[in-house]
């Protein structure tokens, strides 16, 4: 079968696709018009499609392979573990070495105090699992009332009905509903919504929302609040430095649980192993997955600390589980991903390429006439397309149509950049070197260019 589609045309393969493969977040109508772009390989930060572009991945795949594409170690480890042990659970009093040595491994890199993981397949299950267990530790300690989860509108946490839930995104509410006990307060994002304040006054207005909403719902019925530490697929909105010192206090105050969303900030993306240390959060649980294998076998997982692990473990057993949670295969790759993350330096890598090599650059950006806010922690960085920076004014054209335009000519110029609505974004692989860089920002640059002169 793979011998047929390999030597097939980009067109007989995308009429195929098309006709048979249904895909996430995508109008599907307007695929079939279009055509999918065709990946065939990839290595290092580059991808190669069916038609032999050499496309420089700004986003590795979606957020995840931060070590980079064509690491023949993972494969290698894949292949070995498929011959030993190719799957067991950890249901029912079992286990097998992979998932304990990760579980291990994650315990020593992971904040203080959070020594226990409990694995999903990605991060949208393991968010799932995150409403589970924050219910479930107030029901073991006799509060089964406090069990309203906060979170933040134009947050994503993922897309399960609890993730959709959990993430403030209305279109994903607006098919298939949320589920109840889920409350949303505004996001952190001075660009757009910011107006007169100082961004400090504005975090400060924001993060004390909060506040606002656990004395409205009642401290005895709000059992945890979740957050990504930046906001990612809502457009890398970079929070103002004095909004999660006062999430924390909050959090502190009310003795309300705090879930940090590290999906994303996992594993080196901001300059830290995690995003919690970059910006100084004390976490109860963390959702991991993506840079967790680098994107190379599917797993994700809960990272939790022992004053919650320890409430939990007391009420017995937890009627919850997956299949594939700890799955073998996957937790030897990610503890490959990891070795090579640590031994290599990769974490390192980002300080030292960010900034300040990176950070000259993409700030620079701001000169261009369509380019107003610019945001970069780590290897994370957006950009505000705007008709006046001064204003910070949104264009007449509904939302999102001139990143669109933009996105397009990224497309053109080989170079993946993700638009969201009118902010250009960028997450390459964290083994971005600094000449890849100047091919990046010289692309995106170019992109930029040619799509102002289309719709100025
Ligand atoms: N949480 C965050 C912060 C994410 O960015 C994502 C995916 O982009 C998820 C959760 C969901 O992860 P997955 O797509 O692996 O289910």
């Amino acid at each position: 079968m793979n011998m047929i589609t390999n030597h097939m045309s980009t067109a007989e393969l995308q009429k195929l696709d098309a006709a048979h493969h249904m895909h996430p977040f995508t109008d599907a109508n307007g695929l079939a018009a279009k055509g999918a772009r065709i990946i065939k390989s990839a290595k290092g930060v580059y991808l190669t499609d069916s038609e032999g572009h050499k496309i420089i991945d700004g986003m590795a795949g979606l957020w995840c392979v931060n070590i980079g594409y064509g690491r023949p170690e993972l494969g290698n480890v894949a292949k070995r573990q498929m011959d030993e042990l190719c799957y067991y659970n950890t249901f029912f009093q079992t286990t097998h070495v992979p998932a304990i040595a990760l579980a291990a491994e994650l315990a020593k890199i992971a904040p203080a105090g959070m020594n226990h993981t409990f694995f999903a397949g990605s991060g949208s299950e393991a968010n799932d699992t995150n409403i589970r267990l924050v219910r479930r530790y107030w029901q073991v300690k006799g509060m089964p009332e406090k069990r309203v989860i906060i979170a933040r509108k134009n947050g994503y946490h993922g897309s399960t009905m609890g993730g959709g839930s959990l993430g403030g995104m209305s279109p994903i509410h607006a098919h298939g509903g949320k589920i109840d006990g889920i409350h949303h307060i505004d996001q952190p994002d001075w660009w757009s919504e910011g107006g007169d304040m100082t961004p400090e006054d504005f975090g400060l207005e924001r993060a004390r929302q909060l506040e606002t909403a656990i004395n409205e719902i009642g401290v005895d019925k709000v059992a945890a609040f979740i957050g990504e530490p930046i906001q990612g697929a809502g457009g890398v909105i970079v929070p103002p430095a004095t909004y999660w010192p006062e999430i924390q206090r909050i959090c502190d105050k009310y003795g309300i649980l705090l879930i940090a969303d590290e999906v994303i900030t996992g594993f080196g993306r901001t300059g830290n192993m995690f995003g919690s240390t970059t910006f100084g959060i004390r976490p109860h649980i963390m959702t991991i997955a993506k840079g967790l294998s680098s994107g190379y076998q599917p797993i994700g997982g809960s990272i939790i600390h022992d004053e919650v692990f320890n409430v939990v473990a007391e009420g017995g057993e937890l009627y919850h589980g997956y299949t594939y949670s700890g799955h073998p295969v996957a937790a030897a790759v990610a503890l490959e991903n990891l070795r090579i993350i640590q031994e290599e330096g990769i974490v390192e890598h980002v300080r030292d390429v960010a900034h300040p090599y990176l950070a000259e650059k993409w700030h620079a950006l701001a000169d261009h006439p369509m380019v107003g806010e610019t945001k970069l922690v780590g290897l994370m960085g957006s950009i505000a397309l705007t008709p006046n920076k001064a204003t910070r004014a949104k264009f007449a054209a509904e939302a999102g149509t001139v990143g669109f335009k933009v996105r397009e000519r990224c497309f053109a110029n080989n170079v993946i950049m993700r638009h969201v609505g009118d902010r250009m974004i960028i997450a390459p692989p964290l083994v971005i070197t600094p000449a890849e860089i100047d091919v990046l920002i010289e692309r995106a640059k170019k992109s930029l260019d040619e799509a102002y002169k289309i719709v100025k």
